[in-house]
């Protein structure tokens, strides 16, 4: 199941950026980066990584070569991933909280 999180976060308290992982006193309700720079380095990321990971699932779904091989594909993806966030975030999440209503979009509730 999918968690919530953000909105959790109160104002003013001591946290870690998502980002860098440096310690910040959060200027209002929900805010989870030191500063823009690490919110758009973050987001940046997922952007690039969700680019990649809907070619592949393009590319599964019609694609003659890679026909069918999705859940090998995906798996090699997070694994890079998994493996370049231990290398080069210490192993922080690289990815957001699923808002309620995400979730229900999504239907992973
Ligand atoms: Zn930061």
């Amino acid at each position: 199941m999918a968690r919530i999180a953000f909105g959790m976060s109160r104002f003013g308290s001591p946290a870690a950026c998502k980002d860098c992982g440096g310690a910040f006193a959060r200027s209002r309700f929900g805010v989870d980066f030191c500063g823009a720079k690490c919110r758009m380095r973050f987001n940046n990321r997922r952007t690039k990584r969700g680019g990649e990971l809907y070619d592949l699932a393009m590319l599964n779904r019609f694609g003659d070569k890679e026909k069918g091989k999705l859940t090998k594909h995906v798996a090699a993806l997070l694994d890079r991933w998994h493996a370049e966030d231990k290398r080069e975030r210490s192993g922080r999440e690289s990815w957001g909280e699923l808002s309620y209503s995400e979730q229900r979009r999504l239907g992973v509730q």
